[in-house]
């Protein structure tokens, strides 16, 4: 992605006027043979639970991952999800939602916490060509989210930049210092995706699409033992 592109407003799919460079850099429609992306929130929830359930079960299709599909995106692309996951080895978007290229576009930051830059890369699909879905994708057992609640907790600050990353998350340790949980982190994991889905929704780029229903940001939480992941809030209506 440039930074120009989104500055001159030259990715959007209507835009004929762009050149074949930039519009690569958007999103416009890639080739009538490839099956449409999902253009709804809501289809583009089950698309992403579908491919799920088939994670869970490993019966995958591993869809657009041939060299056909590749060739069809080289120059355009329409993601039709934004993932926003922690850098966990183990939480792969692409391969927990059975997708292949073009698909969906992942942002991965330690706890899936986000800044100014997480946030406008967030926005761009959104924004720049009209994603219409944003899932925030918390974890069973976050080494990230867990290492934020021993230093909150012990007020002993993590080494170098990692503490940036507790500072995020403090917002949800404070939720769930007030009460008495079986497991507090995990209590912890979940309020952190729900938070961090409230304030894209609240975002001044994203609200707009938001109340205009062509965009939802869902929270959602992903099991390592099962595979599964279970939505927390902001389905959309079918
Ligand atoms: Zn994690």
């Amino acid at each position: 992605m440039a930074t120009a592109a989104v500055i001159t407003g030259c990715s959007t799919k209507t835009d004929s006027g762009a050149t074949p460079k930039a519009s690569a850099l958007g999103a416009a429609t890639p080739s009538a043979s490839m099956s449409a992306p999902p253009a709804t929130p809501s289809a583009a929830l089950a698309r992403l639970l579908e491919g799920n359930a088939r994670w869970v079960k490993g019966s995958l299709q591993r869809p657009n991952q041939s060299v056909g599909r590749r060739e069809a995106v080289d120059e355009e692309q329409d993601p039709y999800g934004v993932v926003v996951s922690c850098i966990d080895s183990r939480v792969p978007p692409e391969m927990v939602f059975d997708t292949g290229i073009g698909d969906l576009f992942a942002i991965r930051t330690g706890g899936q916490v986000v800044a100014p830059v997480v946030t406008g890369s967030i926005e761009y699909g959104p924004v720049t060509s009209g994603t219409p879905l944003i899932l925030v994708l918390g974890h069973q057992r976050c080494g990230a989210v867990k290492a934020a609640y021993k230093a909150l907790k012990e007020r002993k600050p993590l080494p170098g930049d990692l503490q940036s990353i507790a500072e995020a998350v403090r917002p949800a340790y404070d939720v769930i210092a007030k009460a008495k949980h079986a497991d507090p982190v995990d209590a912890m994991i979940r309020v952190h995706a729900r938070q961090t889905a409230t304030g894209l929704r609240r975002d001044p780029a994203l609200a707009p699409l938001v109340k205009k229903g062509g965009l939802a940001v869902v929270s959602a939480y992903y099991s390592l033992d099962t595979g599964r992941v279970e939505v927390l809030d902001g389905a959309p209506a079918a």
